[in-house]
């Protein structure tokens, strides 16, 4: 047995067999041609894989989901059946004498762009399926192995680390729990795996080899601890701690349908943070009373190329029916920084968690922006919708923003299309310029979310991947609380709720303060949903001894 510590992301114990992530490797257009022949060979051979690949996901995904659902993988094989796109890579090969995985690139470039440009939001949607097969195509070419977890029912991923589109990319109905070397408890990665409700231990620094693969292993999220190959009696004990465990969280069953309130009667709203139409389910099953924080950029990052206003509308429309009356807080598009999505070309920066991302990439594309708020506005009118706006440092963004949001909206009604005139907007407060003009700030919104992920990591200058800093970095820093303290002041001074969604909110060691300081609402991992309303629920504000 090996024992390894690490940093515990998501408190649950998770016991199966060990399954690695192969990470697929960057397109290796840049490879020489190894002569016309051999590239045709090369390219037929890797189309072959391909479709076969496809024919076994799509078997799989009838019998998992159903025919409606798995269609997409038979029109991903008719795709690669079409004379057109077959012609245009071996004509590359052959006349451009180009390497088989740059033709298969060009091709799936020129595609996409020429599905892009059709008026039809059918045909446009079609960029992205020709992007994934191709993706498929070149992963056939390298030799790249797919994280394959077909052999599994329920699996532990090991990783080095994981991305949150590699994570996404997953299939999550069969991931028991993760283990990575490297990763900080505040990254995106480690925020899906709490999403999950499945234990995680990143930071452990010591990195597997093939030859764990498929060993047993037990993940403590408890106390951050990992055993590889556990003996009899630690099997055991752990057993025996995840009984009780589930026992806890059957009791917690009995506040389903209970008020978030506190013994003398203050109430909050207790939210759920998701990233995608996915978690819905996770929604209604911790009971949730809304949704505080759809991190929109998910949906971009699922994807392979930009999704159409269509298949965002479908998403938020989805999300907002699910929640009947119940708020829904859409957060427009937070790219950036360690949510990196190729297709949109971003430079390299130095420092990426102060350079392009979030708002400031909306306002410098506003064709891209225009697109998701068309999305959203038009969801808005199957249920109660609320925007809101990341990474806010100035009136002069919200104003500019809140403009956009105005065209789209006139835009809409000269076609006729419905929206909810009412619609919220507010603003997330993620910096600490934000948190310090708050008092100004808020005359211009309905609404303050507190990013406290974002917010510790500019105040106290540490950077949220950064697993190496972990001991510097402290939650409950007293200048992270007082701007907290500042925003809600300045927030119910002009009339507006005020609420956090960052990690924070769902720390039970500080439910009292928060709500002392008359937070109005929390929004949390789904699965921290009951233990917090638990907390409140205990609580009395009376008590003055704290
Ligand atoms: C935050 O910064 O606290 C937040 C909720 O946004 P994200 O974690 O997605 O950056
Ligand atoms: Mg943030």
């Amino acid at each position: 047995m090996l024992v390894i510590r690490g940093k515990s992301v998501f408190a649950g114990i998770a016991i199966g067999p060990l399954a690695l992530f192969h990470r697929q490797s960057a397109s290796a257009a840049q490879r020489p041609a190894a002569g016309i022949e051999a590239e045709l060979q090369r390219f037929r051979q890797a189309r072959q894989t391909a479709v076969a690949q496809l024919q076994a996901l799509y078997e799989r995904a009838v019998e998992k989901v159903g025919e409606d659902e798995a269609a997409v993988f038979e029109v991903h094989q008719m795709m690669l059946a079409d004379d057109d796109y077959l012609e245009t890579v071996e004509t590359l090969i052959g006349s451009g004498n180009m390497s088989a995985e740059a033709a298969v690139e060009r091709t799936a470039q020129q595609f996409a762009q020429m599905f892009r440009a059709m008026d039809d939001t059918y045909m446009q949607a079609r960029a992205a399926d020709v992007i994934d097969i191709s993706r498929r195509v070149e992963a056939a070419l390298c030799g790249c192995q797919d994280t394959d977890l077909s052999a599994y029912d329920g699996v532990i991923i090991g990783a080095d680390d994981l991305g949150p589109s590699e994570t996404l990319q997953l299939d999550t109905d069969k991931i028991l729990g993760f283990v990575t070397s490297g990763g900080s408890t505040n990254s995106h990665t480690a925020i899906l795996a709490r999403t999950l409700g499945i234990a995680a231990v990143v930071g452990t620094d010591t990195p597997f080899h093939d030859d764990v693969e498929g060993l047993t292993v037990i993940i403590d999220g408890y106390t951050g601890t990992v055993y590889l190959d556990p003996d009899p009696e630690t099997l055991a004990a752990m057993e025996r701690k995840a009984e009780t465990a589930a026992a806890h969280q059957a009791a917690l069953e009995r506040l389903r349908g209970l008020p978030t309130q506190t013994k003398d009667g203050k109430r909050i709203d207790l939210y759920a943070n998701i990233g995608n139409t996915g978690d819905l389910a996770q929604v209604a099953e911790h009971d949730a009373e809304g949704i505080g924080l759809f991190r929109s950029e998910f949906l971009y990052l699922e994807n392979t190329t930009y999704p159409t206003e269509e298949q965002q509308f479908a998403a938020y429309k989805k999300t907002a029916q699910a929640l009947g009356g119940k708020r829904v807080v859409i957060r427009t598009l937070d790219i950036g920084a360690d949510k990196k999505v190729d297709y949109f070309n971003l430079e390299t920066e130095e420092n990426p968690a102060m350079g392009m991302r979030a708002i400031r990439i909306c306002l410098s594309r506003p064709a891209l922006f225009r697109i998701q708020l068309r999305a959203l506005c038009r969801a808005s009118a199957f249920g109660k919708v609320a925007v809101m706006f990341p990474m806010i440092i100035s009136l002069d963004e919200i104003r500019r923003s809140k403009a956009m949001l105005r065209d789209v909206q006139e835009e809409l009604t000269a076609q006729g299309i419905a929206y909810d005139k009412e619609m919220e907007v507010g603003i997330m407060i993620e910096t600490p310029a934000a948190a310090i003009i708050s008092d100004e700030l808020a005359k211009e919104v309905d609404f303050f979310s507190i990013g406290s992920n974002d917010l510790t990591q500019y105040t106290l200058a540490i950077d949220r991947q950064q697993t190496r800093l972990d001991d510097f970095f402290d939650a409950h820093h007293p200048a992270i609380l007082r701007l907290i303290e500042m925003t809600v002041r300045n927030g119910h001074a002009a009339g507006i709720w005020v609420g956090i969604c960052g990690e924070l909110g769902a720390d039970l060691s500080l439910t009292e303060t928060f709500l002392r300081m008359g937070i109005d609402e929390l929004s949390v991992s789904p699965a921290a949903i009951l233990p917090v309303r638990e907390k409140v629920r205990s609580l009395d504000l009376r008590d003055v001894d704290v």
